[in-house]
């Protein structure tokens, strides 16, 4: 069945989120924007926006802290909360990359974190239709049982 080759392989493929994030680099439009200078410069206001906001500090960080978290750690990494690479088109692509409501600095423990719950909800999505598609698939089974008994007059 196609999708449960699609679970296998997502599976082998993602097994680590190092080979996600991989992965997600080796992508030439993920790429382009990127390593472009529109990107490069809503990073740094980004960056500069939260040393003064919020001293500089990881804004998953603060909201474990204000939770009773540990203390804050700083922020060095600017991520996407709607990813990238969940876009369809190019055009889709680029309106997430550079919306600055779409973005968080985050401390790199907080950034590999919030990476892998993505991974495992999309993971766990896959799962679940491939669950709905073996149910679908036993009760169409059943019924041709059912349909060959009748036939043979069993
Ligand atoms: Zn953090
Ligand atoms: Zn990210």
């Amino acid at each position: 069945m196609r999708l449960e080759q699609y679970i296998l392989n997502f599976g082998a493929k993602f097994n680590r989120i190092d080979d996600y994030m991989r992965k997600k680099r080796a992508n030439p439009e993920y790429r382009r924007i990127i390593t472009g200078k529109k990107w490069q410069k809503l990073r740094r206001m980004k960056m500069l926006k939260n040393a003064i906001d919020n001293g500089g500090f990881c804004e998953q960080c603060i909201k474990d802290y204000i939770a009773g978290g540990q203390r804050p750690r700083k922020a060095i990494e600017v991520h996407h909360i709607v990813p990238i690479e969940s876009a369809h088109t190019r055009e889709e692509m680029e309106a997430l990359a550079y919306d600055e409501s779409n973005l968080m600095a985050l401390c790199f423990e907080c950034h590999h974190e919030l990476h892998r719950q993505l991974w495992k909800a999309r993971f766990n999505k896959a799962q679940r239709q491939l669950d709905k598609a073996r149910k679908k698939e036993t009760m169409e089974n059943d019924i041709n049982d059912y349909i060959e008994r009748i036939k043979k007059g069993i």
